[in-house]
């Protein structure tokens, strides 16, 4: 679903992402873990076009996502088809951002009616269906002040399936929550995982890596240093600067 193939990104002098190659197949879980700075959010970013990327190629599905070249020119997209293109790709944030005026079923109905312009019974109906499945069914009505973070979260996934993404993007969803509310946001993404979505998962949870992931890259300083199997990599960590990391979080 996912092809990056030597995606550079610089923000001035400033090169975030040298050059990183990697795919996601379809259904796959990746699990992207690295220190603090090393460019997984804005690698999360460009593949939903929050930022563009000044070399190499990126795909999702068979579009090409975004398009530079270094010292040559760069083609940009219009905006209407980025637009079309980030539809298809659901992120969820470490800060829930919700629409703080808007209850959990509004926020879940927003960008379907807002958007794809489709039936608002449709989407009510579906947006309840998304709520239940996050857990959520009895609090449809409820205000983001009136939600934990972990309901906060919930309520943030069942925003991004509304649109029927083809890939989700999970940038640290859980480390903004207290320690006994990540158990709950976990298990809605388990559950997700086994639904067969496709998913791309910054976290430094690394028991869900282990039990959820199909794979797992190392970055660090804007490259992959080590990918693999994510209990083949965690077990036994080949390069020193993965040893090194993991030995602090594990
Ligand atoms: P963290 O684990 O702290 O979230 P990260 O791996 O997600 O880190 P990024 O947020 O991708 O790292 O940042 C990578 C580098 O890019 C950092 O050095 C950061 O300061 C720099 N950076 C990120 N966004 C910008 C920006 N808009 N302008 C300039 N520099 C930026
Ligand atoms: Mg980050």
């Amino acid at each position: 679903v996912v092809r990056a193939e030597g995606v550079h990104k610089s923000y001035g002098h400033v090169e975030v992402l040298k050059g990183i190659d990697l795919t996601v197949a379809p259904g796959e879980v990746m699990c992207l873990v690295g220190p603090s700075g090393s460019g997984k959010s804005t690698f999360l970013r460009c593949i939903n076009h929050l930022e563009t990327i000044n070399a190499g190629r990126l795909y999702v599905g068979d579009q090409l996502i975004g398009y530079a070249e270094r010292g040559g020119r760069i083609h940009e997209m219009r905006d209407k088809e980025i637009a079309r293109q980030r539809r298809g790709i659901g992120m969820v944030f470490q800060r829930f951002n919700l629409f703080p005026h808007m209850t959990a079923l509004q926020n879940v109905m927003e960008a379907p009616v807002q958007v794809k312009k489709r039936p608002k019974g449709e989407v009510r109906e579906q947006a309840r269906q998304l709520l239940d499945r996050v857990g959520l069914a009895d609090k449809a009505d409820s205000y983001p002040s009136q939600l934990s973070g972990g309901q906060q979260q919930r309520v943030a996934i069942a925003r991004a399936l509304a649109m029927q993404p083809e890939l989700m993007l999970f940038d640290e969803p859980t480390s903004a929550l207290d320690p006994e509310l990540v158990g709950e946001v976990l298990d809605v993404m388990r559950g997700l995982a086994e639904a067969g979505m496709t998913m791309i998962v910054v976290t430094h949870e690394m028991g869900f890596a282990r039990e959820v992931g199909d794979s797992f890259v190392f970055m660090d300083g804007g490259v992959v240093v080590e990918s693999g199997d994510p209990r083949a990599v965690l077990a036994a960590p080949r390069h020193e600067r993965t040893q090194a990391f993991l030995s602090k979080v594990l």
